[in-house]
């Protein structure tokens, strides 16, 4: 294996304080699309005639629900039956072994809490906790999935509210604020799946003060020389050699050393 994931395999090894940022990047890993779904914005404006940020707006929202939920039911829960990644378990692994002190992540689906990690901060929320304005009472995903047009409480028939801020809403002031101290304080900051320019975290980053940055994502972005070390590729592979989550091949993993010779 070569020497930059054996620095970061051994930086992981030897620290505690460590917290995971977890960009889209993970999330495309297990095929869901996520809230933004950059990936495909061509289909989604020709199908919707709205981008994916006006359509997951408090304003959409009021006006045409249903064309909202539609989104939520076919781009945002893309998927069934989702199997976790690497990712996710490698993040358990550390937290179990009381390396990881916060996992930080936009992402919508409780992944790494069903990997086991209970120290997770979704700053979005959660496409599990969507709520009835008049009750309270929590609906999941698999509700959201299976309903039609637009989904209500089954007491007061009243439509949800999907579990996750819409932009133009605040986020949360406390998670914002737990996210940011977990970073502030950590010794080891991993950015996983995301560029460190990246406009949705540069200022989540921004409060990393420390001099152990690593960066792993697929593919390599400007502005990452930033971090003390980096590595690109197929993240599930990259973090079960870095976490010796287990023995799986590990060979289709390049870094800058090996892109550089
Ligand atoms: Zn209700």
């Amino acid at each position: 294996m070569n020497q930059v994931l054996d620095k970061i395999r051994e930086v992981i090894r030897t620290n505690q304080n460590i917290v995971l940022l977890s960009g889209s990047e993970v999330t495309k890993e297990t095929g869901l699309n996520g809230i933004r779904a950059e990936h495909i914005a061509y289909d989604i404006e020709q199908k919707y005639g709205y981008s994916s940020d006006e359509i997951v707006s408090s304003l959409f929202l009021s006006r045409s629900v249903e064309t909202f939920y539609d989104y939520y039911r076919n781009i945002i829960l893309n998927k069934s039956d989702v199997e976790l990644t690497k990712v996710h378990r490698a993040a358990a692994k550390l937290e179990r072994e009381g390396k990881l002190t916060a996992v930080i992540t936009k992402a919508v689906y409780g992944h790494f809490e069903q990997a086991g990690c209970k120290n997770v901060v979704e700053l979005y929320g959660s496409a599990e906790e969507n709520r009835c304005p008049v009750c309270g009472r929590f609906y999941d995903s698999k509700f959201i999935k299976e309903s039609h047009n637009a989904p209500k409480c089954v007491d007061c028939e009243v439509v949800l509210r999907p579990g996750f801020s819409l932009y133009g809403e605040m986020i949360d002031n406390g998670r914002l604020t737990k996210a940011s101290n977990a970073i502030e304080y950590a010794d080891v900051l991993i950015v996983a799946g995301t560029s460190l320019n990246s406009l949705s975290w540069e200022n989540t980053i921004r409060y990393y003060g420390g001099d152990k940055l690593i960066l792993i994502n697929t593919e390599e972005k400007s502005g990452d020389e930033r971090a003390d070390f980096r590595a690109y590729g197929n993240l599930s592979e990259i973090f079960t050699y870095i976490t010796d989550l287990d023995k799986e091949s590990t060979d289709s993993i390049q870094t800058e050393e090996e892109k550089n010779r």
